[in-house]
């Protein structure tokens, strides 16, 4: 058996990080080495100062570490990072200078030219743009992001349709759940019997990063994709489970029982975290809901249903998904494990022996 490859934790202490601590308990190939958080948390021992939000008990291995600042040297060269958007920017960058590869959970990155936006099903060719990140910036490390919670259950839903059929409008009202507002979040009188319309810079992640996530890479670019979008954000009184109402029309006219044929053939990836089957199919058109249907594939698969004609665009649909896990911890897990399975963390070592010649250091195995 293979040793364990060491992981640090950035932002340990928020939702994301919880989630991913307890998604790495088991996990085949990672271990947790490092715990970061605040300045307000460091030095403490996790257990005695975390909320601990999952429904999983925390594990001693994790439980008695003490948690280390931003600017503590840290062991793993790979790095998860659930930080808070407001300070992730600088610290995730200053990271991929002292050598590590950061994953991260935060919008500050994701639409940099040479940083790539992946969920591996979708987009895995973009990892490609990693050499660019490296020879621009003369970085032994690099950044790779995930996209937004509700972009990721969007782009899994419409992926398997887009590919066949070329999508070219979408109209998206989205409910999320508050445990995507973080922790403690939104006050619980602001959101019990309520709903708010309003999610500051959402929609414009959701209009913008779908174009990237769909587009091309090609010749050291991505060329971004040609759909219009229109999205609708709202926060609601659930706990956990983003659901999406979604109306498209496509290039190439199709029938229902198409939509539902692609949507069934999406298969996963022979990597620990990514599920068989991406979509589950429900034919009663009272699914998904957020209360039941957000666990299938440990959380990484998107639950689907009430595929509809709309008299605006083509087809509506409904669409569920697991914010924290496959909209955040999961798929950034996900990403460490495509990364590690390519062996991209020698991207730097290989590129130097290369000294920028065009060979495909980064193909894919
Ligand atoms: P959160 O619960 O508010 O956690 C934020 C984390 O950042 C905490 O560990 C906090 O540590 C740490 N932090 C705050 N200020 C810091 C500083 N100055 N230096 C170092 N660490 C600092 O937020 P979250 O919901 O987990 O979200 C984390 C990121 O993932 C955000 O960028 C968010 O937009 C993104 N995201 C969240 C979800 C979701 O469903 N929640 C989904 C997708 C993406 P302390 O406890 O020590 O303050």
């Amino acid at each position: 058996m293979q040793p364990k490859i060491s992981v640090g934790i950035l932002g340990a202490t928020g939702i994301v990080g919880q989630k991913f601590i307890a998604l790495l308990e088991h996990h085949p190939w990672f271990k947790i080495t490092d715990i970061v958080a605040s300045q307000d948390s460091a030095g403490k021992i996790y257990s005695s100062i975390v909320r601990w939000r999952e429904k999983t008990l925390l594990y001693p291995e994790v439980g008695n570490m003490r948690i280390k600042d931003c600017y503590a040297k840290l062991q793993s060269q790979i790095l998860l990072s659930g930080l808070d958007a407001n300070i992730a920017g600088s610290i995730e960058e200053q990271y991929t200078k002292l050598g590590h590869i950061v994953i991260s959970n935060s919008s500050n990155h994701r639409m940099d030219r040479y940083v790539p936006l992946v969920i591996p099903e979708v987009n895995a060719s973009h990892f490609q743009i990693i050499k660019q990140q490296c020879l621009e910036n003369s970085k032994f490390g690099f950044i790779v992001t995930n996209p937004n919670c509700s972009v990721m259950i969007l782009a899994i839903a419409l992926f398997p349709i887009h590919k066949k059929y070329q999508i070219d409008k979408i109209i998206v009202t989205t409910m999320q759940s508050i445990s995507g507002a973080g922790y403690p979040g939104v006050a619980s009188i602001d959101i019990l019997g309520n709903i708010i319309p309003f999610i500051s810079g959402e929609e414009e992640k959701i209009e913008s990063e779908l174009l990237k996530l769909f587009g091309k890479y090609n010749n050291n670019k991505i060329n971004f994709a040609n759909i219009k979008i229109s999205a609708a954000c709202n926060r609601v009184p659930v706990t956990n489970g983003h659901t999406l109402s979604i109306s498209f029309s496509t290039k190439k006219k199709i029938k229902d029982y198409e939509i539902i044929d692609a949507i069934q053939k999406f298969k996963g990836l022979t990597l620990p975290s990514s599920p068989k089957n991406l979509i589950k199919y429900f034919d009663d058109p009272c699914k998904p809901q957020p209360l039941f249907d957000t666990s299938y594939g440990n959380g990484m698969v998107i639950s689907m249903g009430n595929l509809r004609p709309c008299k605006v665009l083509d087809w509506k649909i409904t669409a569920l998904g697991n914010n924290t896990i496959r909209g955040a911890a999961g798929t950034a897990i996900l990403n460490a494990e495509y990364i590690v399975n390519n062996n991209f963390q020698n991207c730097y070592t290989k590129l130097n022996k290369n000294s920028n010649k065009s060979s495909n250091i980064l193909d894919s195995k």
